[in-house]
């Protein structure tokens, strides 16, 4: 292979449901001289599926620095490298960074086989503003830590992105309410792609309550969605919905799919219906 054929590929795989797996992955994979995955042993299952044969080397956070040297050689040979994580898109809470950035600075092409990844996914569902959003990856184990970001963030007016630890997600949710509020909302998306695929709640206040009665919401995978703060500011708009929803629905109803679409508390919107109801309606005499 010549130098000009040199590319590191970085490549997304499934979330859990083999048929995401696109068709030029599975081209990519297959060509390549060499693939950098998190955990081979992983990966082979993955690969084995797809027929893919090609050889494999380890890159993972504990070997990143030294590997990088390694694949980086490799590409200035020529050789044509596929990084893949264990799961969804790499460097997304993911291995590959230090390997991307040393690449690009040793002037090798790095394109991109896209693909799954948990934020798209989640956020394509959730029902929360997605023209603006924020990712925060994990939350620190710490509860210091983790409140004084979550104190942060308090006043984000994006929607914000996390990815919920399955073993934390009662301290997790507590802290968030203490921080943003039970009427924040929010939804958790467990599972994404997977048989046992679920969503859950509007507020973190629903979601509390859930956690402490169904304990299979603390299994598997999850991101969770906080609506952003006074996601939308624009107060006339938020009634004219309102006073629509109202029109068609239960009042509890209205409300809840107006806090949902709007990122507005429930509360305030709820002081919101009741005034419309009280208020007379205009005589047509
Ligand atoms: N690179 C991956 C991606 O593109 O989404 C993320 C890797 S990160 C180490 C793993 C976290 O992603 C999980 O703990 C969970 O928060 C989220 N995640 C991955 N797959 C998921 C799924 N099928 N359903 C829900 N969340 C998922």
């Amino acid at each position: 292979m010549s130098n000009e054929s040199a590319v590191l590929y970085v490549v997304a795989t499934p979330i859990g449901n083999l048929g995401d797996m696109t068709a030029r992955a599975i081209d990519v994979l297959r060509d390549a001289d060499v693939i950098a995955a998190e955990d081979t042993r992983h990966s082979r299952r993955l690969l084995q599926h797809f027929g893919i044969a090609t050889p494999m080397l380890s890159l993972h956070d504990h070997n990143e620095r030294k590997q990088c040297e390694n694949v980086v050689a490799r590409l200035l040979q020529g050789q044509t490298v596929a990084l893949i994580s264990d799961a969804g898109t790499p460097l997304i809470s993911d291995p590959g960074f230090r390997l991307v950035r040393s690449a690009r600075a040793a002037g090798v092409p790095v394109k991109a086989v896209p693909g799954p990844c948990a934020v798209t996914a989640a956020l394509s569902i959730a029902g929360l503003p997605t023209d603006r959003f924020v990712f925060e990856g994990f939350l620190d184990n710490k509860a210091g830590a983790r409140r004084a970001r979550l104190e942060e963030l308090a006043s984000e007016a994006r929607t914000i992105v996390i990815y919920a630890s399955p073993r934390r997600l009662q301290a997790e949710l507590q802290a968030v309410a203490d921080v943003m509020g039970e009427d924040r909302p929010a939804v958790l998306l467990r599972e994404l792609t997977k048989a046992f695929e679920s969503s859950y709640g509007s507020t973190i206040g629903e979601l509390l309550q859930l956690v402490r009665v169904d304990a299979d919401m603390q299994k598997g995978e999850m991101v969770l969605l906080l609506g952003g703060a006074q996601a939308v500011d624009d107060t006339a708009a938020t009634d004219r919905l309102l006073a629509a929803l109202l029109a068609e629905l239960p009042l509890k109803t209205a409300v809840s799919v107006a806090a949902q679409a709007t990122g507005v508390a429930r509360n305030t919107l709820y002081q919101r219906a009741l005034e419309f109801q009280h208020k007379k309606p205009p005589d047509d005499a």
